[in-house]
This record gives C-alpha cells, structure tokens and sequence, in this order.
C-alpha cells in the first residue's frame, strides 16, 4: 500500500451531489475510494443512487464513520450550518476526532476561514479546495484544485484531489484556495467585458470578427476570454458563442463569484474600480435573463445597448 493508494485514505463523506458533486462522487468511487454520499435533496440522492453512489440516510450518518468530510455545496451559510448544526447536532460534533473537513465549494474567503476556524476548535482538521473546470472538468476528472490547508494535511487529500482533478496549486493556508479562485474569477469577469466590448466596437469600425480575433489571439490583448471562450461565433469553433450561448460558465456563477470579490474588496479596503463594476454588471445581467447563459453572453447586452 502506497501513501496515496485509496485504501489508507478512509472512508469519504461526500455531500452535496449536485452538478458537480455527483459526477466528482463518481470519479472517486471509479478510482477504488471509499464514498458514502448524502445531498438534502432526494432527487439527487436518487441520481446519485443511480450513478452508482451508495448514500447514507443523513449528512450524520454519513460523516460518523468518515475520516474525510468532503463538501460541495452553493454557499458559505450552508457550510456553516451544516459544520454547526441548526437546532441539532452538527458534523463538527458528531464527526469523529480528527476529522479532515475538505470543503470544495465556492465561498466567502471570510466564511472559509471561520468555517476552519471552528473546524480546529472542535478538535478536527480543515482545507479549502475549490475548483474551476465546470460540470465538463467534473465529469472528465480535470478540474483544477486551489488549496488552502496545512501543509502536513496535503498528503492525505492530494490522492483523491488528482483522481477529480488535473491541476493542483497549493496556495497557502486556510482559506487562501477560496482567495485565490475569486482573485482568478475576477479577473476573468473583467477580462471577458473588455473582451466582448472590444469585439462590439470592432464591428462598428467595420473589423470581422476574424481579423480581430488573428490580432488579439496573437498580441498584447490575448487572454482566456478570446482565446478559449471566444464571446463571438466563429474564431473558436468550441466557444459557447457557437451554441447561442449554452454554458460554460453560467452568468448566475459569474455574478456569485464577482459578488463574493466584492465582499473580499470591501473587506480588505482596496481601491478597485473594475471588479465592483464587473459585479454590478453580472449581478444585472444574471437577474435580466443571463442567468442560465454562458458568461460571454455579456456581449448581447453591450450590443444591444450600442447605438445605431
Ligand atoms: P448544485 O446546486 O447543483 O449542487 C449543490 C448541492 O448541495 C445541491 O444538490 C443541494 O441540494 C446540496 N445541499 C445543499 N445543502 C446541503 C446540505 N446541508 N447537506 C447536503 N447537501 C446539501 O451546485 P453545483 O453547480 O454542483 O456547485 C457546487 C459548488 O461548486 C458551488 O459552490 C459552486 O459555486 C461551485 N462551482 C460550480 C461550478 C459549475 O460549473 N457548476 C464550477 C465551479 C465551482
């Protein structure tokens, strides 16, 4: 038995088995690891079922005989409400000692910290690893892991981080994944508008999309947002531009992430100017129908509101 063979990991928690939690549940379970999932929803107990997850009765149940907790769910206030329970005992008081608490969900930086903070009180261990790759990345097993753990915990969570994923960064401490992912998703917010503006005022100046696209990809406006998710049809034959804008990346998960950099913003007193703007304009788009479309649909709204 290896150090990072399935067998000497323990028995894996899982909750949440949402879009991203039951094909990642799945992966593991394929790889030879331990899993007993739960999700409050009987839907997804049942998908998962499905899927080939065995699921325990309750979240307790489940964490009682696990020596990792693994967590994917929408937010930090039902992270700590599980972790402390609401009018019952919670996973930190039922879980056995020592527990490691790895929690894959994309939260507030300040909720990840407290969230590890009474994880340690309460006499377990704690990481943060939240992913980017999508529901694509989940399925394929390559997602990429931003971690914020202590180092002595890596060797435990990094067999069963690289059967769900392809990349791991090891970011710092507790916490410090969650900071990284929304420093990296802010960005992309930004970059994406700037992307989507560039390409309108390029149609307006009589550029195809093409020879736009030839130039940015090759010079010192390239970035992700042109190169890969291209918010035109055309350039990129696989950007969700070429699909009406079937996500990808949904606008509702821009428009969390970039609220979720806003909280941090504020938080930490920066002088930013682009990232609040970026918030406010996917927080409208998302409530205005983007939702449910990828985030490069941002480029209808600009047109859209173009004159002439
Ligand atoms: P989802 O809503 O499909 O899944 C979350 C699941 O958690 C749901 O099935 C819900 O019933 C379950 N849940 C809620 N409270 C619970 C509890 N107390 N106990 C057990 N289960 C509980 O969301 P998702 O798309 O799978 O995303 C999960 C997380 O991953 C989110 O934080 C999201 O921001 C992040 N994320 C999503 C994507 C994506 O493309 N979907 C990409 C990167 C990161």
């Amino acid at each position: 038995m290896t150090e990072t063979s399935p067998e000497n990991t323990g028995r894996i928690a899982f909750l949440g088995l949402g879009h991203m939690g039951e094909p990642m549940a799945v992966n593991l379970i394929k790889a030879g690891f331990d899993v007993i999932g739960f999700d409050v929803l009987p839907a997804a107990v049942e998908a998962a079922r499905r899927a080939g997850v065995p699921c325990a009765k309750n979240a307790l149940e489940a964490a009682d005989s696990a020596s990792i907790v693994l967590t994917m769910f929408p937010s930090g206030a039902i992270l700590l409400d599980a972790y402390r329970g609401v009018g019952e005992p919670g996973l930190l008081e039922s879980a056995a000692e020592n527990t490691l608490f790895l929690d894959c969900s994309t939260i507030d930086v300040a909720q990840a910290r407290e969230a590890a903070r009474i994880a340690l009180e309460a006499g377990h261990r704690s990481a943060d690893a939240p992913v980017s790759g999508g529901v694509v990345g989940a399925e394929a097993g390559t997602l990429t892991f931003m971690i914020g753990a202590a180092a002595a915990d890596l060797a435990q969570i990094t067999p069963l981080l690289e059967v769900m994923g392809k990349k791991l960064v090891h970011c710092g401490g507790h916490g410090a994944g969650q900071a990284a992912k929304i420093c990296n998703n802010m960005l992309l917010g930004i970059s994406m508008i700037g992307a989507a503006e560039a390409f309108v005022l390029g149609e307006k100046l009589g550029l195809t999309h093409q020879a736009l696209f030839d130039v940015i990809s090759t010079a010192s406006g390239q970035c992700w947002s042109v190169t890969t998710n291209c918010p035109v049809p055309g350039p990129v034959p696989a950007s969700p531009a070429n699909r009406d804008y079937t996500p990808g990346f949904a606008g509702a998960l821009m428009a969390k992430d970039l609220g979720l950099a806003l909280n941090a913003l504020e938080h930490e007193g920066v002088a930013a100017q682009l990232g609040p703007l970026a918030a406010e304009i996917y927080r409208k788009f998302s409530d205005e129908g983007g939702a449910g479309r990828d985030f490069s649909g941002i480029i209808s709204n600009i047109r859209d509101s173009s004159q002439g």
